[in-house]
């Protein structure tokens, strides 16, 4: 059995993902600040031992014991345990100078200190299992490329990248370490476009190419981009992958 944390599971690509490794030989760990109870339905009809857990990730005192519940779903001998580090806001959009503290400090706080909490919590927690073990960190790529507008939300995920490139040198010199990604997924029809077309030209001067990517259907589906994901993920040669990679070039 293959053991998945999913963060943001809710909506979007984490929705998407968790419901393409849905199946009776994984177990799901959930986690989002509202339950989809769509999911969990489905969790039913396919006998996948799924659990939801309402949780908002910005409050990080908590995220150790999210590591610890998923440890304790491990079945007898499984077979691998994989931690999806996806949840992510955009937020907030607009020139730097009129950025509030509040909004910097959740977008910093949801999209790298969590992820960096979680897997210091998981690398810890599952170092004496002798199975293969996956950190997969959704990056973007606004974190390797600056989009004016967008300071928090690349500064962010440039962050997850580097310090997926560190934890990824440590994790090479372990025998049995965690292997460790960071990915851009392409550009996903989710509520996080939704949201990035809805804001005033002032605030984000490439709102109108965003827009047209919506109009002529050049926004991949998040059921796509979960397909792809999975294949990656359960790919015999996951261990040997770079640790940065863009989802459109796999
Ligand atoms: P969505 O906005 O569609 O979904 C975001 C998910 O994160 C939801 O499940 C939401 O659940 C959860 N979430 C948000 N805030 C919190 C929080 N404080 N605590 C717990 N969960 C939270 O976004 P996408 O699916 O588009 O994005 C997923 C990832 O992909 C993000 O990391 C994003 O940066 C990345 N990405 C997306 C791209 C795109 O084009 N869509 C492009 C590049 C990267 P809830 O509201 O229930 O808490």
């Amino acid at each position: 059995m293959n053991v998945y944390l999913i963060t943001g599971a809710s909506k979007g690509i984490g929705l998407a993902l968790s419901k393409e490794l849905m199946s009776e030989n994984n177990v799901l760990i959930c986690v989002a600040r509202t339950t989809n109870e769509e999911l969990l339905q489905l969790g039913k009809e396919k006998e996948c031992h799924i659990v939801f857990l309402e949780y908002d990730l910005v409050n990080i005192e908590g995220l150790e014991e999210l590591i610890k519940t998923m440890v304790a779903h491990l079945p007898a001998n499984p077979h691998s345990i994989t931690l999806i580090n996806n949840a992510g806001v955009v937020d907030p959009i607009g020139r730097t100078e009129n950025n509030k503290a509040e909004g910097i400090n959740k977008s910093i706080t949801l999209n790298l200190t969590a992820p960096m909490v979680l897997s210091s919590a998981f690398i810890k927690h599952v170092k004496d299992y002798p199975i293969q073990k996956k950190i997969i960190n959704i990056s973007s790529g606004a974190g390797r490329n600056p989009y004016t507008g967008w300071s928090s939300y690349c500064a962010s995920k440039a962050g997850l990248d580097h310090y997926t490139r560190v934890v990824s040198q440590e994790q090479d010199g372990e025998i049995n370490g965690v292997k460790i990604i960071s990915i851009a997924p392409g550009i996903i029809d989710t509520g996080m476009q939704e949201k990035i077309r809805s804001v005033d030209e002032k605030d984000f001067e490439l709102v109108g190419r965003f827009i047209d990517y919506k109009e002529q259907g050049q926004l991949s589906s998040p059921e796509f981009t979960a397909q792809k994901l999975k294949r990656i993920i359960e790919s015999k040669t996951f261990n040997k992958l770079d640790p940065i990679l863009d989802l459109r070039e796999l």
